[in-house]
C-alpha cells in the first residue's frame, strides 16, 4: 500500500477501495475463483462485494472466460461495427421492453452522464432531479448528495464542480412523495429529467415504497420530464428485467453497467426510440467513445446475459441464499434486502433515506467489517455500500458467514 501511494492518489483508483471508511488498508488481491477471492499474503475470503455489483455469476464464470477466449483469437477493437454489439442490443431489448434502442459505452457513469444529456437536448430544459444517497456516478453535475464513496469520506461538494453545474440538479430525499411534488409545483416546467436508483445501493441497500414509484411515474408524465431508471446496480441482478421488471414499471429512460459487462469494463444506455433518435449520428445530442461497444466486454456481457436468460432459476437460487443470510437481524442491526442486494445497517430505526441512514453507527460498522474480514469474509468497506450474493455462493458459504457475524455479535 505504502508503494501504490508514491505513484496513485491515495493507493487506490477507485476511492472507497482505500478503507477511509473503516481504517486500516486493504488486502492487495492476486485471484479470484467462484464465490472466493484470494490476497497477497494467502489469505481466502468469500466475496460480497463481487467487483461491487458485476459477478453476479462468481468469479471467472467459464462460460464468460470461453466468451473472452473466443475474441481474443480475433482481435480485442477494431472502431468498427461488430454483429455481437447488435446481438447484446436485441437481448436487452428484449430482457427490458422499454430499453427499444441501446447505445453501448465504456462505464456506468458514462451511461447517466449520457442519458442527461440526452433528457436535456430531448425536452429543451436542463434541470435534473436526483435524491439524497443515490449516486449516479462521478458525472459533476450529479455528484450533489451522492451517496457511496462520498457518503463514506464524508465529502458534501466535491472540489471541481462549478456551482453552475451543480445548480442545474435538485437533490431531494429518497421515498419523499411531498417533496417530489413540491418541487414539480415549483419547477415543473424546467425539469428535464428525474433520475433515480430504482433500489438504491450506493447509501448501503433502501427499497423504495410503492408509493413513491407511482409517483415518479405520475408526477413526470404530468409535466412532460422524463423517469430516468439507472439500473447500473439493479439490471439483471433483481431480476432479468432489472427493478424495472420487479415493480412493473417503464421508465423513458435506463442505464446499465456492471453485470451486462460480465466483469469487463461496459455500460449502457437507452430506452424510447423517439427519444433515443436524438442521438448522433440519427439525432443533435452528440455522444461517442473510442472503446464503446468494445468487443472484449460485449462477448463477456453477451454469455453472462445468455446464461441469465437461459437459466432464470439463478435468481430463485440468489433470493434464496440472500434469504438465510439476512434471515435474523443481530440486536442493534436493521437489515435491508431487495434479493440479492443487502446491508447490515448499525441502527435500530428503519432505513428509508439519507437522512435515517446516515444515524448508523459507521464505527461499530468498521468493528464488524474487521472481525469479518480477520475471519474470511469480504464485504464492502463502508456500511454505506450494498452487500451482493452471487449465483456462486453455497449454503456453506452462508453459514460460514453467520457464524462469524454470531461470534461477533456475541462478543458485543
Ligand atoms: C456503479 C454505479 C454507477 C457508476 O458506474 P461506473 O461503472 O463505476 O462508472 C452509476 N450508477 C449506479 C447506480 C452505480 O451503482
Amino acid at each position: 500500500m505504502a508503494r501504490a501511494a508514491k505513484r496513485i492518489p491515495g493507493g487506490v483508483n477507485s476511492p472507497v477501495r482505500a478503507y477511509r471508511g473503516v481504517g486500516g488498508t486493504p488486502p492487495f488481491i492476486v485471484r479470484g475463483e467462484g464465490s472466493r477471492i484470494y490476497d497477497a499474503d494467502g489469505n481466502s475470503y468469500i466475496d460480497y462485494v463481487g467487483s461491487w455489483g458485476p459477478l453476479l455469476l462468481g468469479h471467472r464464470f467459464p462460460p464468460v472466460l470461453a466468451a473472452i477466449e473466443e475474441v481474443l483469437a480475433i482481435g480485442t477493437s477494431f472502431g468498427a461495427p461488430t454483429e455481437r454489439e447488435i446481438e447484446l442490443a436485441e437481448l436487452i431489448g428484449e430482457a427490458v421492453p422499454s430499453m427499444e434502442m441501446v447505445r453501448l459505452v465504456s462505464s456506468g457513469t458514462e451511461a447517466t452522464m449520457s442519458a442527461i444529456r440526452l433528457a436535456r437536448g430531448f425536452t429543451g430544459r436542463d434541470i435534473t432531479v436526483k435524491f439524497e444517497g443515490c449516486y449516479h456516478g462521478h458525472v459533476d453535475s450529479l455528484l450533489v448528495k451522492a451517496g457511496s464513496g462520498m457518503a463514506t469520506l464524508a465529502i458534501a461538494d466535491t472540489a471541481g464542480v462549478p456551482k453552475a453545474f451543480a445548480d442545474t440538479t435538485m437533490a431531494l430525499p429518497y421515498n419523499s412523495v411531498e417533496a417530489l411534488e413540491e418541487a414539480f409545483q415549483a419547477h415543473g416546467d424546467k425539469i428535464a429529467a428525474v433520475i433515480l436508483e430504482p433500489v438504491v445501493g450506493n447509501m448501503g441497500c433502501v427499497p423504495p415504497s410503492p408509493a413513491f414509484l407511482n409517483a415518479l411515474r405520475a408526477i413526470t408524465t404530468k409535466y412532460g420530464a422524463l423517469l430516468i431508471f439507472d439500473e447500473v446496480m439493479t439490471g439483471f441482478r433483481l431480476a432479468f428485467g432489472g427493478a424495472q421488471e420487479l415493480f412493473g414499471m417503464t421508465p423513458d429512460l435506463s442505464t446499465f453497467g456492471k453485470v451486462i459487462g460480465g466483469g469487463l469494463p461496459i455500460g449502457a444506455y437507452g430506452g424510447r426510440a423517439d427519444i433515443m433518435a436524438k442521438i448522433a449520428p440519427s439525432g443533435p445530442v452528440y455522444q461517442a467513445g473510442t472503446l464503446s461497444g468494445n468487443p472484449l466486454a460485449v462477448a463477456s456481457g453477451l454469455a453472462m446475459l445468455r446464461h441469465l436468460q437461459a437459466h432464470p432459476e439463478v435468481y430463485s437460487q440468489l433470493e434464496a441464499r440472500a434469504a438465510m443470510l439476512c434471515a435474523n437481524p443481530p440486536k442493534g442491526v436493521t437489515i435491508n434486502r431487495v434479493g440479492s442486494m443487502f446491508t447490515f445497517f448499525f441502527t435500530e430505526q428503519p432505513v428509508t433515506s439519507w437522512d435515517t441512514a446516515k444515524l448508523a453507527d459507521t464505527k461499530a460498522f468498521g468493528r464488524f467489517f474487521h472481525w469479518m474480514l480477520e475471519h474470511g469474509v469480504y464485504l464492502a468497506p463502508s456500511q454505506f455500500e450494498a452487500g451482493f450474493v452471487s449465483a456462486a455462493h453455497s449454503e456453506q458459504d452462508i453459514t460460514d458467514t453467520l457464524t462469524a457475524a454470531a461470534q461477533f455479535f456475541a462478543q458485543q
